[in-house]
């Protein structure tokens, strides 16, 4: 039996924290860090044959593969080649050139092209693999995982990606992965915007939110919010889906961007694109993105 290639985790947060816990789950020799020390602590305290690293560039010393899993692709280049690219204090800085680097956050597709070049030079290989599924199916291990770049790599990293998700594509060149990851959260960015509205104008009218909710879910508007965040997270209260409103502005801004460099229609995504940051402005990055509703009835 072949054994299975050691795995730095870098970025252990919501989505971070059940992602690597999968990997340990799966048998992989891993090593994690994060800048907040609680989260890899807890990590550790649920599997306890993971190893916390102390530093970035101790947590890339002797890693077949590392992945990173943080808000933004500004981070991710920042935590793999350090302060202005200088290979200080970074992952890269005691990596071995062949080292293969997932970039598994919801990164910007033209920065990931950009950071290629970089890593390329140095002779790390380099895939973009966002995910799409929240929580639960980070948890469940049923993610949609959607990869970029060299598919020669891509195959050869499949195995682990299989222990994170059970849809896995191969969309495209370097980037394409974080373009086609944008541009879904965009669809479902504008989808919940549309949602809250209608829910709204339905209360409005007389018609209860909940009975409104179960007619789209019966009928041709039914989306991902109506079926799996109305009820569950907004007529409950709750407001816990696990994705900041932070996070969901970024990747609107992305798709946006996007839109714009390929020279494509952009009119509904500049208006989303504009509510997604208004909310965020008021409610602040970390609330959770289902307080749509809440926002949009003040
Ligand atoms: P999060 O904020 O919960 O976790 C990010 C983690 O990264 C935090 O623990 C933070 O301390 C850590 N971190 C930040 N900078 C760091 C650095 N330089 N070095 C080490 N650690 C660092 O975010 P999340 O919800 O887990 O999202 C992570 C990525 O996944 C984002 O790009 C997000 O857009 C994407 N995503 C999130 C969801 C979701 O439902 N939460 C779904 C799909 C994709």
């Amino acid at each position: 039996m072949t054994s299975l290639p050691p795995i730095t985790f870098i970025g252990i947060g919501a989505m971070g924290t059940p992602m690597a816990g999968n990997l340990a789950r799966a048998g992989y020799p891993l090593t994690v860090f994060d800048l907040d020390s609680s989260r890899t602590a807890a990590l550790a305290t649920a599997h306890p044959a993971l190893r916390v690293a102390g530093s970035l560039a101790n947590a890339g010393a002797n890693a077949d593969i590392l992945i990173t899993m943080l808000p933004d692709g500004k981070a991710v280049r920042t935590a793999l080649c350090g302060k202005d690219d200088g290979f200080r204090d970074c992952l890269l800085e005691k990596a071995a050139p062949g080292t293969t680097v997932i970039d598994m956050s919801s990164s910007s597709p033209m920065g990931t092209r950009d950071l290629g070049a970089v890593l390329a030079a140095r002779g790390f290989p380099f895939i973009d693999a966002p995910v799409s599924g929240g929580v639960k199916g980070a948890v469940a291990a049923t993610l949609a995982i959607m990869a970029g770049g060299d598919s020669a790599v891509f195959e050869r990293v499949k195995p682990l990606l299989e222990k994170l998700g059970n849809a896995l594509f191969h969309a495209g060149p370097l980037g394409a992965g974080h373009a086609i990851k944008a541009l879904n959260n965009y669809v479902s960015a504008a989808g919940l915007a549309a949602t809250c509205e209608a829910l709204l104008a339905a209360r409005a009218f007389g018609i209860d939110p909940g009975t409104a909710t179960d007619i789209i879910n019966a009928s041709s508007g039914m989306n991902n919010t109506t079926k799996n965040k109305v009820r569950q997270h907004m007529l409950s209260g709750s407001y816990g889906a696990g994705f900041s409103a932070g996070l969901m502005a970024k990747d609107v801004r992305t798709a946006l961007d996007i839109a714009e460099a390929m020279q494509t229609s952009s009119t509904v995504a500049s208006h989303t694109a504009a509510l997604w940051n208004e909310m965020e402005k008021a409610l602040g990055f970390s609330a959770d993105h289902t307080e749509m509703l809440r926002f949009l009835d003040r």
